[in-house]
Parts: structure tokens; C-alpha cells; sequence
């Protein structure tokens, strides 16, 4: 690694930031000063989302846990497990491949052979099926996707079982099944079209919901989106039903809907905790989106009064949200977009460009250590990285890894058939809805189109 790159290293890592408040080394704010320790210790803890964004939120009964990760991984130095990691992929070559998610901390990311999106880095295995091992640096319910797109032969592997995310466990199959068997009793049977050959109600699930979901929207003609392609598939939703019931993110479910001219009255909340959701059937008749009560922790935490005070203090700023943000957020922002918008619009600026990024702190600090070329800072003040991707840390890549060269494969991510099949079926009409290339709102940027994932060497 050059002295430069070093030096852009540490300046990408949250970690790092992290470690320095901690410590009193340097000013400003982290919402958890947990965040410095190593995520074991909440692992070996009751079962909690650990600190970080998602901390204030329930963590549901059963959630996966991870068992203890072996003394010699805790107490590594992060030069001992950076050499570790380096050594056993070295070993096992073209046996594995590494994918990095977009939030991951920089120490995890440097080592991947693909980093982007979820949707970006389930492409990308596919580009390596011969790869007996996918070792998938991201949350729990996107080992699942590369499970339900890989070989059957090839294992996925989670390096840490707790990372799951707080937004896809608000919408469990449970309740998603009692919401489906309520609607039935306002619009009748919603497996059958109506004389116009629409169904009463097409089921959209974002790709961040566990496979158990994906599987119940395929079984009743609904498609899974992402980030870069919801208007694609809400266009492709209308095509075939009166109304749509998007979860589990409200906000990506509202800013989009909005964005295609659907007025917020006919946009009603689904909360699973009471009866129709708490809504009457007469707002359930006129509705055009029933949105799922369900947020990420990440996003929520970016507000109007930040926007204002990054337009105060850096005149001709250029705000980017992402679309799980609230919607006064989006709509005071100058474009929202997916995580792949926002890299390409800040790759596509003029140099001297200054950038408000909503969206996890891990990418923004990474993106401006990538572009000294522009200033570009996170909208929150406070270093508040995602509580579960928090939980992969160098240790548990090395640990898995070296099981891996050992001959073991540990923290498997299987999908069961039964839910497979279907799932397969809302995942394959989600890949013939190409992204619409636009972002949510305000203007798409000029960059040339990337490959699927920005490929690491
Ligand atoms: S950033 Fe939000 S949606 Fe993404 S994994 Fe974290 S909690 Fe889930």
C-alpha cells in the first residue's frame, strides 16, 4: 500500500474518527462511545441491535446470534488482522470471493473484490460462479439474495450471524400475512384480477426483507425493488393492480410514490400493530400505496434543520439524500437517490464541488477521502454508523476465512427451499425492471454508466 493510499485509508476510516472522539484525540460527536469496542462484546450480550443507529430499536424475538469468536481474533491488532485476511485470501485465490457493502467500515471494505450496492453485489457473484465460497460483507437478509441468485453448490457466508437490520426485521412474515388476510376482507379475493385484468392489490417489498417475504410477494404476483429501480417497478405494479402495499420502508415507499404524482391522502400508513393497520375501509378503498410502518435507523437520522445549517455555512452546497430519508428531507435536498446515484453524481461534479451526502456515515467518509478533489461531509454532525453493519469487523472476516483454508465453512447463509422458489420468482421480475436511471428527485448525473460493482484490487 503507498504512503498516499495509506494516508486516504485513514482518512476514510470511521473507525478511526470513532476511536479518536473516544479517546478525547480529536472534537466532535459519536451517538455510541460502545462504537470504539469490538462488536463481540455485545455478541456475547443479550441479544440487541448493539449501538449505533438502530440502537433504540426492538430487536425481535429470535434474531439470529452469533456464538463467541475465538480469543486470537479479539485480541489481534488491526495490522495483525488486515495481514490475516490478506494471507488466507491469498490461500484460498479464486476459491472465494469477498463482496463489500457501500456501509461497510473501510477495514472490511479494502479487502473485497466487489463493493456496492446490495442489488450491485448479488450481480456481482454471478460474475464468479465458479468461486466456492461468497463471503458477503453486508446484513443478513442480502447473504439471502446472493443465497436465492448463487449456485446451489456455492456457500454464502455472513461473517458475524447478528448482522441483521433493523429496518427489514420491522416487517416479519407473520404480520404481513395478517395484513394480507385484513385487506382481503376490504377489497375482496386479492389473488384474482378484476374484469379489467388488474389484481386488488399488488405486494412490493424492497430488497432489504428477509427472503420469507420475498417468497410471500412472489406467491401473490408482486415483484421486489431496490433503491435504483422503485419507480420502475411501482410503473410495473400499477400495470397490473389498483394499488400497491409497500414494505417495509415508508419513506422509500412515500418519496417515490410522490415523485410519480400519487397524492400523500392516498398513501395510508399500515401499522401491524392495529386493526386495518389503523386505518377505516373507505381512506383502504381510495389508497394507491399502503405503506408498511418501517424505517431505517440510519436514515431517519437526517433532518430539515441540518439542511438548512449546511446551506448556511457552505453557500452553493449541492445537498444528496437517500430515499429512505424522511420526506421533508427528500424534498429539501437538491436530488435523492441510491447509494450507486450518489457515488456517480459526486464521480460526475466539477472538481471544487461541495457535497451534503444523507446517507451512512461509512460511504461519506470513504467518498470524500476518494475525491479531495471536492469537500464532502455527512448531513449529521454526529459519527452514528448502521448498528449491523457495525457487527462485520476484521476479525470475524479473518475467522471466517481462515476456516475457510481450513476446510470448514462456518456462518452459512442457506435459504430453505420452500421459500426459494418463490422468492426466485419476485426477485426474477424485479431483474426484467431495469432501473430507470433517475434518481427519486432533482437531476440524474452525467456520469458514464458503471459496471454492476466497482471491482477492488
Ligand atoms: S442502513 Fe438501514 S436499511 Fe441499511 S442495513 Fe442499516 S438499518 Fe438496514
Amino acid at each position: 500500500m503507498s504512503p498516499t493510499s495509506l494516508d486516504t485509508r485513514r482518512a476514510a476510516s470511521v473507525d478511526r474518527s470513532i476511536r479518536l472522539i473516544a479517546s478525547g484525540a480529536s472534537g466532535g460527536e459519536s451517538c455510541a462511545p460502545e462504537l470504539a469496542e469490538g462488536p463481540w462484546t455485545f455478541d456475547a450480550g443479550p441479544a440487541s441491535y448493539g449501538p449505533g443507529a438502530s440502537m433504540g430499536d426492538v430487536i425481535p424475538t429470535g434474531s439470529p446470534r452469533q456464538g463467541a469468536l475465538p480469543e486470537a481474533y479479539r485480541l489481534a491488532s488491526d495490522e495483525e488482522l488486515h495481514e490475516r485476511i490478506r494471507r488466507a485470501k491469498q490461500t484460498l485465490g479464486e476459491r472465494v470471493v469477498i463482496l463489500g457493502h457501500f456501509y461497510q467500515r473501510d477495514e472490511v471494505v479494502q479487502h473485497a473484490d466487489f463493493v456496492g450496492d446490495s442489488f450491485q453485489l448479488a450481480n456481482a457473484a454471478l460474475t464468479r460462479p465458479d468461486a466456492e465460497a461468497i463471503v458477503f460483507c453486508g446484513v443478513h437478509f442480502m447473504a439471502e439474495t446472493a443465497d436465492l441468485l448463487s449456485r446451489p453448490e456455492q456457500a454464502v457466508i455472513l461473517p458475524n450471524l447478528a448482522a441483521g437490520c433493523s429496518m427489514a426485521d420491522m416487517a416479519d412474515e407473520a404480520s404481513v400475512e395478517a395484513c394480507w388476510e385484513q385487506l382481503a376482507t376490504v377489497y375482496g379475493d386479492l389473488d384474482t384480477p378484476d374484469a379489467d385484468g388488474l389484481l386488488p392489490v399488488v405486494p412490493v417489498t424492497y430488497m432489504n426483507s428477509s427472503a420469507a417475504l420475498k417468497g410471500f410477494v412472489g406467491r401473490h404476483g408482486g415483484i421486489v425493488c431496490t433503491s435504483s429501480n422503485a419507480r420502475t417497478v411501482l410503473e410495473q405494479a400499477f400495470e397490473r393492480g389498483r394499488r400497491v402495499l409497500f414494505f417495509p420502508d415508508q419513506h422509500l415507499g412515500r418519496n417515490t410514490a410522490k415523485a410519480m404524482g400519487v397524492p400523500l391522502e392516498a398513501m395510508p400508513m399500515w401499522n401491524p400493530r392495529q386493526p386495518l393497520g389503523g386505518n377505516d375501509a373507505a381512506a383502504l378503498g381510495d389508497a394507491r400505496v399502503i405503506l408498511w410502518h418501517g424505517f431505517c435507523s440510519v436514515h431517519r437520522r437526517f433532518t430539515v434543520e441540518q439542511i438548512a445549517q449546511a446551506r448556511r455555512e457552505h453557500p452553493g452546497v449541492r445537498v444528496i439524500v437517500h430515499p429512505e430519508s424522511p420526506m421533508p428531507v427528500v424534498d429539501a435536498s437538491d436530488a435523492a437517490g441510491s447509494t450507486d446515484y450518489i457515488v456517480k453524481a459526486i464521480q460526475a461534479a466539477p472538481a471544487g464541488t461541495t457535497f451534503a451526502i444523507g446517507t451512512e456515515i461509512n460511504l461519506v467518509q470513504r467518498l470524500a477521502a476518494e475525491h479531495p478533489e471536492h469537500t464532502i461531509f455527512c448531513l449529521d454532525p454526529v459519527v452514528c454508523p448502521c448498528s449491523t453493519m457495525y457487527r462485520i469487523h476484521p476479525g470475524y472476516l479473518a475467522w471466517v476465512l481462515e476456516e475457510l483454508v481450513e476446510g470448514r465453512v462456518v456462518n452459512r447463509i442457506q435459504v430453505p427451499d420452500a421459500v426459494a422458489a418463490d422468492a426466485k420468482v419476485a426477485l426474477e421480475r424485479m431483474l426484467r425492471a431495469l432501473p430507470s436511471g433517475a434518481p427519486v428527485s432533482g437531476a440524474a448525473p452525467t456520469a458514464p454508466s458503471a459496471p454492476p460493482a466497482a471491482a477492488r484490487s
